[in-house]
């Protein structure tokens, strides 16, 4: 599996894996210019863009892509909140598998404050390869199996968040709606410490905060626990 992190972050996100037949899309946060040269100026060879929810760091570009032939998919949630419908808007039920070129791909509920947000689980039907996405949410109550990748976020630690507000960066209300939102380095553990990570072959944090995250400490957590190699972005 190829995985390019074209943007992370509260100011764009956008991933693009690739199974070396079919490439994929997962959130569409950027301008539509940086999606089409982060895809390698091969947008139009996408076989689908799978969005998180409606916060326009996930899907300010979705617009333009669905203009220029990508098929978009989220829940219906999502796609009210956006105000988008047409044959490039497809809806998907929780937990339903679709396929997109040589992926069968399942989106599944999380927890964030947003109408009907969802992760992806996406499986290449060429390599046998599992990957998991979730960005934007507080909790996954759901365990995986036979994962080879994750693209996880890891957005603040809980002692990286209470610092930013003793020194006075942000303040306790501001920190109480980051962890009622975002995974933190401690939820992310015990998600990994739930699953199935025997097959695992790489993981991706993404979505880190700028003041509230360490972003090495993060590493070195995430290394210890999965024995993989551990990219940040
Ligand atoms: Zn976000
Ligand atoms: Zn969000």
């Amino acid at each position: 599996m190829d995985i390019k992190v074209i943007a992370s972050g509260s100011t764009g996100n956008a991933v693009r894996i690739s199974d070396g037949t079919s490439s994929l899309l997962l959130d569409a946060g950027v301008t539509i210019k940086r999606l089409i040269s982060g895809t390698g100026y091969t947008l139009s060879d996408i076989a689908g863009c799978f969005i998180t929810h409606e916060h326009s760091d996930h899907s300010c570009a979705v617009k333009s892509a669905a203009g220029l032939g990508v098929d978009i998919y989220a829940s219906g949630g999502t796609f009210d909140a956006l105000n988008v419908s047409g044959h490039r808007y497809h809806r998907l039920p929780p937990l339903e598998t679709v396929t997109a070129g040589t992926f069968k791909v399942m989106a599944f509920d999380v927890t964030h404050d947003a109408a009907e947000p969802f992760g992806y689980l996406a499986e290449s039907m060429v390599t046998g390869e599992k990957l998991l996405y979730f960005s934007d949410t507080s909790y996954v109550k759901y365990t995986f199996t036979g994962l080879s990748h994750i693209i996880a976020e890891c957005n603040h630690g809980e002692q990286e968040l209470r610092q930013s507000v003793h020194d006075g960066i942000i303040d306790a209300d501001l920190a109480k709606r980051i962890a009622r939102n975002h995974f933190s380095l401690e939820r992310l553990v015990e998600f990994l410490n739930a699953n199935d990570l025997s097959g695992l072959k790489m993981i991706w944090l993404i979505h880190l905060s700028d003041n509230n995250s360490n972003p090495d400490k993060f590493k070195r957590t995430v290394q210890r626990i999965t024995g993989t190699e551990v990219y940040f972005h």
